[in-house]
């Protein structure tokens, strides 16, 4: 009966490690194969083409049509070199994968026959129809108008056979459709904010870059089971599963020994991805059974996030090649960890210096004391939005679980930081200095690269935590777009840098010293942000209880946290940045509420079927073997004698009757809640009702399923289990 489950089982267990294409060269020689970088740039275009070009990446200027015109003949050329026949602008619509709809070069040539062309125009806008993407109402459906067009700062690239373009994607009347759009707009602004602030410091700053360095967790299944799990396949996570015996506890799988399957996979993804200019460099098992990290070696924001998408969608096409899917839903499976997606952020001027990162002398340290202090009020003022920002039906499985942050918004700075705060706040400005002069001694402020080179402290149930030279924001789901919480903390980090400059011009110019203003006004953000520092362990209840009292958001219901994007402060802020008008935030969250409903209603129709075609009819089939057995047994003993011989049977078959009877009740309770909230227009609404009423009646369907796992004939069990499915052997 449950022939399938074994033969799958088999397959999975006895699959070998699939062979690697191992390049001759060194990694130093493909790096980059596939990108059209600078040096294929030079290569490839007319010398003054090239120096435009440049000059327009790294001053964030527009290009000029005939260069563009000139660019894409050059482009075209590599690209056919290279092997490609088709382009496509590749682009960030708010499903949070990435969209490309590709064309071939090919042109009538007006002969009857084709020719190969890529022009400007091509290259720099199109307008796919894109009807179907979410757009939250902004782009009337029949009118379907929206563009793309190519951001310059983020190569080209070849995937397959295809010349694909990174861009934007607006609307025909320029609000953003995607992710991209908006977070160029906060790292223009975070930019201007920044090194406004840094020229306190350094007066030849120019521009502030901001730099990402995410970490990207996922688990892997072999093919055979994962075709086996139609929720695994629908939904990206098990829907039912009893936990296995053995799962994370003897924490025997973090940075173990990689199975050979798996790191013939990886090392074939490194390679792809180095062709592909993605730098990862660091891999290794994570907690969870099954569970893997990726890191690459951080880059500037923006092209970060392209090469994490990018790697998203490399890493699903690699594992098929080694007959494996990868799963980056957030929580795969219940009762181990999830994944999350650490994004490692900092800001850097062009001058080389880093500047969360202590420095060499009282000066350096001053300016990096004010940008970490910054960062901490801002990140409290809008500890909500934050929240948002992260926040989505996947990831919500994932907070405050395992391992992982919960779902309140908190700073750890880690003991040497917090004590240099704490000394900065309770001394005078003449006592600094003082300190300061004398070597630095007592308020290590100048001593600071020593003493941080230390920074071990680790506390994985911080959810923001600063660590050394950065900040990482942990909360970000294993399956997010990074660009909606860099957009997000870029913002309000520079909505705080330009307040910060206003108050410390005005004491200037009412005859403070700089020094004496930055340490005022410090001073004063670090007693108004004290809220937002936590070191403590954030899976606590006390830290429920406590962070309530500190006014943090405590909000758990995912569609009541996007309000947050629609708050007063927000949207001032946003609108302040230029990074979202209103409007552009209203419908951005009319298609995060829509998100949320469609992915929790997709979960609750698998869960429905599987729990009445799947898991029923296996449990009332046993259930029958059960009573056959009993009935047998009464026909041939004596009565007394028969009752005791078919006790266990009966209790079985009692609680067998229980759990059905349940799970068909909560099914039918289930599909009628889903009715109800279906005839709800309002989309927050709709998603509210989702969350309150279909939600809890899943967790109560689980809860049956796998007490009878438990209890039903293993043979007959339909589904790959838990420890079948967690193991690579
Ligand atoms: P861990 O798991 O210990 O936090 P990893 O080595 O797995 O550390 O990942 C650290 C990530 O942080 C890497 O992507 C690394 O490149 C990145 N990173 C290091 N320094 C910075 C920085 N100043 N700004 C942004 N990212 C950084
Ligand atoms: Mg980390």
């Amino acid at each position: 009966m449950s022939q399938l489950r074994f033969k799958v089982v088999d397959e999975a267990f006895n699959r070998k490690a699939d062979p690697v294409e191992i390049p001759a060269e060194r990694p130093q020689e493909y790096y980059g194969k596939y990108v059209f970088n600078r040096q294929k740039m030079f290569e490839y275009l007319p010398a003054d083409t090239f120096e435009v070009l440049i000059n327009a990446i790294d001053n964030k200027e527009s290009l000029p049509r005939e260069v563009a015109d000139s660019v894409a003949d050059g482009m075209r050329q590599w690209a056919i070199d290279m092997g490609a026949r088709h382009y496509t602008h590749w682009f960030q619509p708010l499903t949070e994968t990435t969209a490309e709809k590709h064309d071939g070069f090919v042109e009538h040539d007006g002969k009857g026959g084709v020719i190969e062309k890529f022009n400007g125009k091509l290259l720099v806008q199109q307008e796919p129809d894109a009807s179907s993407f979410p757009n939250g109402g902004i782009r009337n459906t029949f009118e379907a108008r929206g563009y793309s067009a190519w951001d310059i700062s983020s190569p080209a690239f070849i995937m397959g056979n295809t010349l694909c373009i990174p861009t934007i994607f607006i609307s025909y009347t320029g609000e953003s459709l995607d992710y991209k759009t908006p977070l160029l707009r906060a790292l223009n602004s975070v930019d201007k904010a920044a090194a406004a602030v840094a020229r306190y410091f350094d007066p030849e700053v120019r521009h502030v870059r901001s730099y990402l360095g995410w970490e990207q967790e996922y688990f892997l299944v072999d093919e055979a089971l994962y075709n086996a799990r139609p929720d695994l396949m629908l939904t990206g996570r098990t829907l039912m599963g009893h936990e296995s015996a053995k799962n994370q506890q003897l924490e025997d799988h973090y940075f173990g020994a990689i199975p050979s399957r798996v790191e013939a996979f990886m090392l074939d993804l490194e390679i792809e991805c180095h062709r592909l200019g993605i730098p990862a460099k660091t891999r290794h098992n994570e907690v969870a059974p099954n569970q893997f990290e990726l890191a690459p070696i951080f880059e500037e924001t923006n092209l970060a996030n392209d090469h994490n998408l990018l790697l998203m969608s490399l890493i699903a096409e690699v594992a098929r090649r080694h007959h494996f899917r990868v799963l980056l839903h957030e929580k795969p499976f219940a009762g181990i960890n999830g994944s999350g997606k650490h994004n490692n952020w900092s800001l850097g001027t062009d001058r080389g210096v880093l500047l969360f990162a202590p420095g060499k002398d009282s000066r350096q340290n001053l300016q990096f004391i004010t940008f970490v202090v910054n960062v901490m009020a801002a990140v409290h003022r809008h500890n909500a939005l934050l929240k948002a920002s992260i926040a989505s039906a996947t990831n919500a499985h994932r907070l405050g679980a395992n391992e992982a942050p919960p779902a309140i918004i908190s700073i750890f700075t880690g003991s040497q930081l917090a004590e240099i705060l704490e000394r900065i706040e309770s001394s005078s400005n003449s006592e600094l200095s003082d300190l300061a002069n004398r070597e630095g001694l007592r308020l290590n402020v100048s001593q600071i690269p020593e003493i941080m080179l230390d920074n071990t402290d680790r506390n994985r149930t911080s959810p923001f935590a600063f660590t050394g030279n950065r900040f990482e924001f942990r909360a970000v789901g294993s399956s997010a777009n990074c660009a909606s919480a860099m957009i997000a903390l870029n913002s309000v980090v520079a909505e705080q840098l330009i307040d910060f400059k206003k108050k410390v011009d005005a004491r200037v110019e009412a005859g403070e010293t700089l020094r004496n203003a930055l340490l005022e006004e410090i001073r004063i953000l670090i007693r108004e942000s004290r809220p937002i520092h936590f070191d403590g362990n954030g899976y606590s209840e006390e830290w429920k209880a406590e962070a309530e009292k500190r006014g943090l958001d405590c909000e758990t219901s995912v569609p009541k946290i996007f309000d947050a994007y629609l708050r007063p402060e927000s949207v001032r802020m946003f609108a302040d940045a230029g990074v979202f008008s209103k409007v552009e935030l209203e419908a951005r969250n009319e298609v995060k509420w829509e998100m949320y409903t469609k992915k929790v209603q997709i979960e609750a129709r698998v869960l429905g079927d599987l729990a009445i075609n799947h898991v029923l009819p296996v449990a009332i089939r046993y259930q029958s073997i059960l009573l056959d057995n009993v009935s047998k047994i009464r026909s041939l003993f004596p009565t007394d004698q028969a009752a005791e011989m078919s006790e266990t049977e009966i209790d079985t078959i009692a609680s067998i009757s229980k759990h059905c009877k349940v799970i068909k009740q909560e099914v039918d309770a289930m599909v009628e809640a889903r009715r109800q909230a279906n005839r709800i227009e309002n989309e927050r609404d709709k998603a509210i009702a989702y969350h309150d009423t279909v939600v809890p009646s899943m967790d109560v369907i689980r809860y049956h399923i796998d007490k009878l796992e438990l209890m039903v004939d293993n043979e007959m069990w339909p589904l790959p289990k838990y420890r079948e499915l967690l193991f690579i052997r």
